[in-house]
C-alpha cells in the first residue's frame, strides 16, 4: 500500500443556482491578463447543451482521456499518443471558435457618439484582432438557461405542426447547471500527454501543476485532457489551468470559488488513497464498473492501519485530521451521495458531483408509482431524466444514480417531516 492524500472537491448540484460568480471571483483571481482572455479555469455550464469549449465531450473529435486497448491503459489514439509524430502538428485542438472569440465593449462610443437620431450602443469589440465586430457569435455560456432547447424543434412552414412539436418537446425539456473546474485527476491525462514534462501531479496534496520553466507550449495536454481543463496562453506560449488555488489552500483558506459561492455548493476536503491501486482501478474492462473502481482506492481515515501507514508516509496529523472531518468523504465515500464527473475518462476525477433532485413530472396518483416507503416519489418521474444525469455521472448506470436519487429524496422528505412538519399529514392524503 502507498498512502498518498488529495485534496478533493463535491460540488451539491441542488444547490447552484448558475450566478456564475464563481467563475468571475476565478477569472479576476487568476485569468484577467494579456493572452487569458478566453480562458475560464472555473466555469458554469448550462446542461443539456454544448458547453465550453464547444462540445467538449465528443472524444471522437478532441481525443482526450485513456482507452483499453489490448487489456491496457492508452492514451486515446490519434491525440498525444502520436506526440512525436505530429509534435509540430495538433489536429484534434480545440480552435479558438470552440472557445470563442474574447471581446469587450467599447463604451468609449457609447458615452462620446455625436448626436443622432438614435441612441448609441456600446459596440463590441474583439479582444484578438482589435476590431469591432457585427456581433458576437459564441460565448462560454451562450446557450444560458436555454438548455440545449434552440437545438430541439425544426423549423417546420406548416405552423400548426411546429407549435403542436413546440409544446411536446418544450414539455420535454429541463435543465441544470455544471460548474466545471480541473478534476485534478488521480491518473492524469493531462500529465501523460506532456512531451516536456511540464504537468505534475503534487506529491503532498495531489494537485495538478504546470511547471512554466519546463512547458514548451506544445499544447498536448490540452486535448489530452478529456475535460478540457488546460488552456494556452498565447501570450506567454504556456500552458495554464485550475491550481485549486494552491496559495490559498496551503494558507488554510478555501478556494475562491468555493469562499465567493452565493449557493454554497462546494465542499472541499482531504481524502486518503492507496496509490498502487489507481493504475488497476483504471484498467477495469467495463466503464460501469469505474464508479466502484475508484471508490476502491480510497482508505477509511478512522482505521488505525491506515492512519499508521499514513503517518510512515509523511502525511502527518493534521492532514489526517483533516481526512476525518472531510466531508468528500463522507459525501463521495461513506454516504455515497456524489458521483464522479464522466468516470468512463479513465482518467479518476476528484471532482464530484451530487446530481440534482427535479420537480416530479406528473401527480402521483396510484400506489404502484409509489415505492416502498409510501411518499418518496419514483426518481424516474423526475424532470431531469435519470438516462442523462447517468450519461454525465456514471458511464450510462442509471441504477448506480437511481440509487443516489432515493437516498437525497428520503432526505429531503425526513427533514421537511422534521423541520416544517407534514410528513405524516403527507401519507395520509
Ligand atoms: Fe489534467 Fe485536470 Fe484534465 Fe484531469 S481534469 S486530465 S488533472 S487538466
Ligand atoms: Fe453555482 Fe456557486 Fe458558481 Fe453561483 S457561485 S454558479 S451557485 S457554483
Amino acid at each position: 500500500m502507498r498512502i498518498k492524500a488529495q485534496v478533493a472537491m463535491v460540488m451539491h448540484l441542488d444547490k447552484c443556482i448558475g450566478c456564475h460568480t464563481c467563475s468571475v471571483t476565478c477569472k479576476n483571481t487568476w485569468t484577467n491578463r494579456p493572452g487569458t482572455e478566453y480562458m475560464w479555469f472555473n466555469n458554469v455550464e448550462t446542461r443539456p447543451g454544448p458547453g465550453y469549449p464547444k462540445r467538449w465531450e465528443d472524444t471522437d473529435r478532441y481525443k482526450g482521456g485513456w482507452e483499453l486497448n489490448n487489456g491496457k491503459l492508452k492514451l486515446r489514439a490519434g491525440g498525444p499518443i502520436s506526440k512525436l509524430a505530429n509534435i509540430f502538428y495538433n489536429p484534434n485542438m480545440a480552435e479558438m471558435e470552440d472557445f470563442y472569440e474574447p471581446w469587450t465593449y467599447d463604451y468609449d462610443h457609447l458615452i462620446h457618439s455625436p448626436k443622432s437620431d438614435h441612441l448609441p450602443v456600446a459596440r463590441p469589440k474583439s479582444q484578438v484582432t482589435g476590431k469591432y465586430m457585427d456581433k458576437p457569435e459564441w460565448g462560454s455560456n451562450w446557450d444560458d438557461d436555454l438548455a440545449g432547447g434552440s437545438e430541439i424543434v425544426p423549423l417546420d412552414p406548416n405552423v400548426e405542426k411546429m407549435q403542436e412539436h413546440i409544446k411536446m418537446e418544450y414539455e420535454k425539456t429541463f435543465m441544470m447547471y455544471l460548474p466545471r473546474i480541473c478534476e485534478h485527476c488521480l491518473n492524469p491525462s493531462c500529465v501523460a500527454s506532456c512531451p516536456s514534462g511540464a504537468l505534475y501531479k503534487r506529491d503532498e496534496d495531489g494537485i495538478v501543476l504546470v511547471d512554466h520553466d519546463a512547458c514548451r507550449g506544445w499544447r498536448f495536454c490540452q486535448n489530452g485532457c478529456p475535460y478540457h481543463k488546460v488552456y494556452y496562453n498565447w501570450n506567454t506560449h504556456k500552458a495554464e489551468k485550475c491550481n485549486f488555488c494552491y496559495p490559498r489552500t496551503e494558507a488554510g483558506l478555501p478556494t475562491i470559488c468555493s469562499e465567493t459561492c452565493v449557493g454554497r455548493i462546494r465542499y472541499i476536503g482531504v481524502v486518503l488513497y492507496d496509490a498502487d491501486k489507481v493504475k488497476e482501478a483504471a484498467s477495469v474492462e467495463d466503464p460501469q464498473d469505474l464508479y466502484e473502481a475508484q471508490l476502491s482506492c480510497f482508505l477509511d481515515p478512522f482505521d488505525p492501519k491506515v492512519q499508521s501507514e499514513a503517518r510512515e508516509a509523511g502525511i502527518n496529523d493534521a492532514w489526517l485530521e483533516a481526512a476525518k472531518e472531510s466531508p468528500v468523504y463522507k459525501m463521495a465515500m461513506k454516504w455515497k451521495i456524489a458521483l464522479p464527473l464522466h468516470p468512463e475518462y479513465r482518467t479518476m476525477p476528484m471532482v464530484w458531483y451530487v446530481p440534482p433532485l427535479s420537480p416530479i413530472m406528473n401527480h402521483i396518483t396510484n400506489e404502484d408509482e409509489l415505492n416502498t416507503d409510501g411518499y418518496i416519489p419514483a426518481v424516474d418521474q423526475m424532470r431531469i431524466p435519470v438516462e442523462y444525469l447517468a450519461s454525465i455521472l456514471a458511464a450510462d448506470d442509471k441504477e448506480v444514480v437511481r440509487k443516489v436519487l432515493l437516498k437525497l429524496s428520503a432526505m429531503r422528505v425526513y427533514m421537511r417531516g422534521k423541520t416544517v412538519g407534514g410528513v405524516d399529514e403527507f401519507k395520509q392524503s
